[in-house]
């Protein structure tokens, strides 16, 4: 047998964030059910438990790392960056450990890590083993950040600064616009250039996997591949190729599944913002009326401490609590995917994360966007402009437009026919992770690729 052959172990590293747990967790299933034992390296701060699903993975955890009240005083993208500084030294450590008790190094075929977990380049090199970059975006923002690397960057400061040029389509990158570009709303245009460089810098990769699919931005993954000197591949939507993980960090809130079992088809609007997104009182409060006055039924998740000065919904005016009362049902964490398979669901408002893009898409629920930072900026333009699923919502929130948006896609011709098109986008996307699809042959490549080259 090649020596090859016998390399059956993958190393994950997954950015401790659900957005980004979540994709990579599927992609350890689908690898295992590929024959390959996973080994998953992660940080104290928000760790997957092997219950969830994953009593065949073997878990390490990175000791002494940042917590979340870091996470609130640095913000998302300063947070990144610590992290990455601090994991280096004692990950070595752990890692050296487990090499020494636990596993072979020649058993190990390759480490996967988050983009974001960026110093495992240099860590695994250390210890010569081949590394593949995972990305949890899609391929577009993956473009956009090579920019973002690439720009002249007091020129590029100045650009995003003025306000005149934010609904200027940006070079190259049509129909986004300087507005749609992956800045962070959780630091400055000068951090995100900053932790883009730095992914950037470091990558000595042997590969990327990207959790999209064909269908969905071939020209955008063409660009990539032509872009990288490393082969891209593109397996996803990962959620319907490994549907049997679930590694939710917060537990899941069932009870909406049996108010939903009591709504109209296609009638009930879900709302949620992710596992970061924020939002003000008073946009809440206009949403709410908005909704109401719509009079659809709406699934809302409030996520404790997304309101800012909020534990969960107590700061929230009494008005609040009457106007959800009357067609509304909130959750603190709802079972997304569940939902947004349910029939009753007829369009989902999201902040548009690219793991809840892509489960709409899998379930062909049109959207109504409203991003708030980084790449659900280019999804929610690539929903609106390239798929034509969904509608963004832009500009202040009144309870007016609120109002309008919902009865658009509910109710008018123009939502039925977003609807048509994000059915056929579930098939089309249904059809790549099926056997001989483009995105299941893709992973097909990147295991064979581990068996016959030298990474
Ligand atoms: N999610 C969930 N319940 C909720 C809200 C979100 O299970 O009430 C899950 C959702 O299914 C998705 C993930 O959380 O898989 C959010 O990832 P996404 O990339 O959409 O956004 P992020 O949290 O990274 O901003």
């Amino acid at each position: 047998m090649d020596e090859k052959q016998v390399k059956r172990r993958i190393v994950l590293v997954p950015v401790s964030a659900q957005g980004h747990v979540t994709p990579i967790m599927q992609l350890g299933k689908a690898l295992h059910s590929r024959g390959f034992s996973i080994t998953v390296i992660q940080t104290e701060y928000n760790r997957v438990s092997s219950s969830q699903d994953f009593s065949d993975f073997q878990f390490l955890t990175i000791p002494g790392t940042l917590t979340d009240s870091d996470l609130q005083s640095l913000g998302a993208l300063q947070f990144l960056m610590k992290l990455n500084q601090i994991c280096e030294a004692s990950f070595k450590h752990c890692f050296g450990q487990l090499l020494q008790e636990q596993i072979s190094r020649d058993d190990i075929a390759c480490v996967i890590y988050d983009e974001y977990m960026y110093f495992s380049a240099a860590a695994f090199k250390e210890f010569q083993l081949p590394t593949v970059i995972f990305t949890t975006t899609n391929a577009t923002a993956f473009v956009c950040r090579s920019v973002f690397a690439k720009v002249n960057a007091d020129k590029f400061l100045i650009e995003m600064k003025d306000p005149e040029v934010q609904n200027s389509l940006f070079p190259g990158l049509d129909p986004l616009r300087y507005k749609d570009l992956p800045t962070s709303a959780f630091g400055t245009i000068e951090d995100s250039i900053k932790l883009y460089s730095e992914a950037v810098k470091t990558r000595t990769a042997s590969a990327v996997i990207i959790n999209s699919a064909t269908c969905l931005e071939s020209s955008s993954l063409s660009r990539l591949q032509r872009e990288l000197q490393v082969p891209v591949y593109p397996v996803g939507p990962l959620h319907i190729a490994a549907t049997s993980a679930s590694s939710s960090l917060l537990e899941e809130d069932r009870s909406c599944i049996e108010w939903l079992n009591k709504q109209k088809p296609s009638s009930v609007v879900y709302i949620s913002l992710g596992s970061l997104g924020r939002m003000e009182t008073k946009d809440m409060l206009e949403m709410a009326k908005g909704l109401s006055n719509s009079n659809q039924p709406f699934l809302w998740a409030i996520r404790p401490g997304s309101i800012p000065g909020s534990e969960w919904i107590e700061s929230l005016p009494e008005e609040f609590g009457e106007v959800v009362l009357e067609r509304g049902y909130i959750v603190k964490w709802a079972p997304q995917m569940e939902v947004l398979r349910h029939p009753a669901v007829g369009g989902f408002w999201s902040h548009c994360g690219w793991n809840s893009t892509l489960e709409s898409i899998g379930e062909g629920v049109p959207m109504i966007c409203r991003p708030i930072s980084g790449d659900q900026k280019v999804n929610a333009r690539y929903i609106e402009r390239v798929w034509r699923i969904g509608i963004q919502l832009e500009g202040e929130m009144e309870k007016e437009t609120v109002e309008r948006v919902v009865k658009r896609l509910i109710v008018d011709e123009e939502g039925a026919d977003m609807r048509k098109r994000a059915m056929d986008l579930k098939e089309n996307v249904e059809a790549s992770v099926r056997s001989g699809g483009s995105s299941c042959s893709s992973l097909d490549d990147f295991v064979n690729s581990l068996q016959t080259k030298n990474f």
